[in-house]
């Protein structure tokens, strides 16, 4: 109900007027269904007899969930219900625009000053080269607010919105993403579970310095044996007998900022009795420990491949005092305050990396058109002029997609919605693998120059580079997003009893189709939004989109005829012999061509 543009009632749903089934504007993007229809495809044999099988789109939902074959359940999240066969669109459409005037307002004021200084004071270049953010550029980010973004107004931040949030952090991500991070792992993860779980008091105390730059904060779940599979850590905290204070030990490694926090959110095994079984069973606890609590060291800063400016350092707590009131959330309930942060903070991620393609592009745009050789600029020669057109046009949809993705997943935050988490987790992927492709196309099209310091983009490159490892590596996100998608009752028993598609199938179909689909879905409703609106980038956006979306189709049908195939069978069982061979050969297993 909150998005409220020239609502048209259809059914019991509101769509922006023009971009109900059969009107002038859904014509022009090609669709024939009636978005407000939820369509229970998972029941249907035929996808060619189901509404909008002239719509590339649907199609590729349509034969992505009939691959699935699984029974539908009630969700709100658009993600969820393509993995149960069913096209829910209250979630996603229309595009969600959620600001009202005055937040529209309050948010132009801050991104002139915000892009100005970015463009006038941070040095990218020698932050990167020193290996931290220079200080008076540490001080102009805490005199602008920068460092309590979404921290309430009355707790001495500037109380934006995830929209807001995100408009700003692109900014952030188009110029410096050593900068980004800096400030991303105090406000996105570090402080996050105080704005989330924190009691009144605990926020009182601690969210006012944290706003303004007093105080950084740090994020602290990694440890050397525990990365991917954080609920196996091994530091621990053991409640005193009096019950007023927990003593905290352990260590945790790669913590950005861990060198230069004050507060650290940290992760801890407890012992704690289980109700039914009397048993002492280790849970997962989150606290608030403050350096000046004692005990709190740190190691040298971590030298890196990119974000050098980024503060990374391993961190240890040698029986450190907390006292109780420091527990963030519940007693044993750590996992869950973790999982929720980084959810939580995904959403900014896409937002920055589509800051930072918008940047590249225009390194890229602004090469080919000045560059001369042959005696002509090298946009005029017909080959590359295709060449380069392809190659742009590629930069240009990832981005828009990309960044659909962002305010698609933010704008649902801020209408309250509880379900995004696998949405979210399709942007980190979808946006970290997006950024890189396009920054390493723009090195090529730069040529020698891409590759030297001085273009600025080598150090684009090597900065995006941990996107697709940290806060979830884009594998096992890939992996929570399927095992999501299968989280309702008996769809997985469904499928182990049915042995609807063989395990490798089944895998490579859950990490991709409702992955791409969600993509291919959330660019398009922004774009169907721009043709009803009337907006002059209109026809460009229903292009990018169009185009996508018909390659998508393709692809994702060769897909599913490769799997049904008896050939994939094959394939994988070839896969996995090839990848058993190396690995007991600890290498390549073929001999040198020269024979030694
Ligand atoms: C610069 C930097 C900053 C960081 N900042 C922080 C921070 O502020 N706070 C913090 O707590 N942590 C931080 N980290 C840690 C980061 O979150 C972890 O590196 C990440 O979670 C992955 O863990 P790992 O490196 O131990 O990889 P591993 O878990 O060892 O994984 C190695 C590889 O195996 C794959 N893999 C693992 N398990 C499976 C599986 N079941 N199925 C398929 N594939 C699998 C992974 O995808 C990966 O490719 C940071 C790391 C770096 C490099």
């Amino acid at each position: 109900e909150s998005r409220t543009r020239n609502p048209k009632v259809v059914g019991s749903s509101l769509v922006p007027a023009g971009i109900v089934g059969g009107g002038s504007e859904c014509t022009a993007l090609s669709p024939t269904f009636n978005t407000t229809t939820e369509v229970p495809l998972s029941k249907a044999p035929n996808p060619q007899l189901l509404p909008g099988r002239r719509c590339p789109l649907l199609r590729v939902c349509v034969h992505a969930v009939c691959a699935l074959n699984f029974s539908p359940q009630e969700s709100k999240s658009f993600a969820v219900n393509m993995f149960k066969g069913q096209i829910s669109t209250s979630q996603v459409f229309p595009f969600p625009s959620v600001l009202n005037e005055e937040q529209s307002q309050f948010l132009k004021e801050l991104v002139g000053p915000c892009s100005k200084f970015f463009e006038e004071v941070n040095d990218p270049m020698k932050n990167d080269a020193l290996e931290k953010v220079e200080e008076h550029t540490m001080e102009g980010l805490k005199e602008m607010g920068a460092f309590g973004l979404q921290v309430p107004a009355e707790l001495g931040g500037v109380g934006l919105t995830n929209t807001q949030y995100a408009r700003l952090v692109e900014i952030v991500g188009m110029h410096d993403l050593g900068v980004g991070i800096t400030l991303g792992a105090h406000q996105s993860i570090g402080f996050k579970g105080i704005l989330l779980f924190g009691n009144p008091q605990q926020k009182e105390k601690y969210l006012p310095k944290l706003a303004t730059g007093e105080h950084i904060a740090a994020f602290c779940l990694t440890e050397p044996a525990s990365g991917s599979d954080a609920a196996s850590i091994k530091t621990n905290a053991v409640r005193s007998p009096c019950g007023q204070y927990y003593t905290l030990n352990g260590s945790k490694i790669w913590i950005s900022n861990g060198s230069i926090a004050e507060i650290f959110t940290v992760f801890a095994k407890t012992p704690l009795k289980d109700e039914k079984t009397g048993e002492m069973k280790d849970k997962i606890t989150a606290f608030i420990v403050e350096r000046s609590f004692g005990g709190v060291t740190h190691g040298p800063p971590e030298k890196k491949m990119g974000i050098k400016a980024s503060n990374t350092a391993e961190v240890y707590f040698e029986n450190v005092r907390v006292p109780a009131e420091c527990v963030l959330g519940e007693v044993g309930g750590g996992f869950k305050v973790a999982m929720n942060i980084l959810n939580n903070g995904r959403f900014g991620m896409a937002a920055a990396l589509s800051g930072t393609m918008k940047g590249v592009i225009s390194k890229a745009v602004d090469h080919a058109a000045n560059r001369t050789q042959f005696g002509n600029k090298i946009h005029n020669y017909g080959a590359i002029q295709e060449l380069r057109n392809e190659k742009m046009a590629r930069m240009a949809m990832l981005q828009y997609v990309t960044e659909s993705m962002a305010y698609m997943v933010s704008g649902n935050m801020d209408s309250g919605a509880t379900e995004f988490q696998i949405e979210a987790a399709i942007s980190k992927i979808f946006a970290s693998e997006a950024a890189w492709l396009v920054t390493d196309e723009c090195i090529q099209i730069m040529g020698g120059m891409g590759f030297m310091k001085d273009a600025g983009v080598e150090r684009v490159l090597r900065d995006l580079r941990i996107f697709r490892i940290f806060e979830g590596t884009n594998d096992i996100l890939r992996l929570f997003v399927a095992l999501n998608g299968f989280q309702v009752k008996g769809e997985r028993k469904h499928c182990r009893e049915h042995n609807c598609l063989r395990v490798h199938s089944a895998l490579l179909m859950t990490l991709y189709l409702p992955l791409f689909v969600c993509v291919y879905s959330f660019s398009f409703l922004r774009a169907s939004r721009s043709v009803s609106q009337g907006h002059p980038s209109a026809q460009h956006e229903k292009m990018l989109c169009e185009t996508w979306v018909t390659e998508a189709h393709e692809r994702v049908m060769q897909d599913i005829k490769f799997l049904r195939s008896g050939t994939s069978k094959q394939i994988f069982k070839n896969l996995r012999a090839i990848s058993a061979a190396v690995v007991e050969n600890g290498g390549v297993v073929s001999p040198h061509p020269l024979g030694f």
